[in-house]
């Protein structure tokens, strides 16, 4: 089942108490030579069921979900669906459900597309796109994050400027909860090498010059030379959507 609704998610209790500074740094520097499914491994270990892994099923992520398939099969997955994304990308999401049995929780805006446009106007992400982000991404994380101790994501430095300084393990001040970065070190290769090696399925727009994908109306393919972001947001003093402050999805 791929269609799961975060209304039928229940809260969890972990019954950690929440790691210091201190405590976090120092799994930061440990976990920094390991293999990203060591990571993972780490983490469900420490937070079993209250840690959850964010999928975008870009490459990063489906790497991730298969590893943490590995690892720990029992972890939470989810995906924001803010009604905007590619086919492909829905694509991808089956493709990967069915090949390894998994369910992801689909997260949704407390907004339809036609009540956005009713309460602040059509096509929102082209006037206010941190508005817009923060009605279909920000808010439904917020609201779903508050029932976990940690959450997983496929962030690495070498994205762009804005995560370069990204570490393995981080406290989110944002969401309130330790945060997960497993390929935080990783390069775009190894991402690619893992996924061909196991044959995990992948969006296919990344063989079409989209190593980031998004919303539809806020994604373009990238041109020669530029950043894998390059094609978020573009012409727009934007370069993320606001759930990763120091770097998003
Ligand atoms: S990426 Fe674009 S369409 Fe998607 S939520 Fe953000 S502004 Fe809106």
């Amino acid at each position: 089942m791929s269609n799961q609704t975060v209304d039928n998610h229940s809260p969890r209790d972990s019954g950690e108490r929440p790691l210091t500074s201190e405590e976090i740094r120092l799994a930061s520097e440990e976990l920094r030579g390991k293999e990203p499914w060591e990571v993972l491994q780490w983490g469900a270990e420490r937070f079993g069921k209250s840690m959850v892994l964010a999928c975008s099923f870009g490459y990063e992520d489906v790497a991730l979900v298969h590893m943490l398939h590995r690892v720990a099969p029992e972890t939470d997955i989810f995906y924001l669906d803010t009604d905007l994304l590619f086919p492909e990308t829905y694509e991808t999401r089956d493709r990967l459900a069915k090949a390894l049995d998994k369910s992801f929780i689909r997260v949704r805006p407390e907004y339809s597309l036609e009540e956005q446009a009713r309460l602040w106007g059509g096509e929102l992400w082209k006037r206010d796109p941190n508005a817009c982000c923060g009605i279909r991404k920000v808010s439904p994380l917020r609201r779903f994050l508050k029932d976990y101790s940690a959450w997983c994501t496929g962030i690495r430095r070498e994205q762009s400027p804005t995560r370069a300084h990204t570490e393995v393990v981080e406290w989110d001040h944002q969401f309130g909860l330790l945060k997960l970065n497993p390929l935080a070190y990783w390069s775009t290769g190894e991402v690619r090498a893992y996924i061909r090696e196991h044959g995990i399925p992948y969006n296919p727009m990344h063989d079409r010059h989209y190593p980031s994908i998004g919303c539809v109306p806020c994604t373009r393919q990238v041109r020669p030379g530029e950043d894998a972001r390059a094609g978020r947001w573009s012409g727009m003093a934007k370069t993320e959507c606001g759930l990763h402050p120091s770097g998003e999805f």
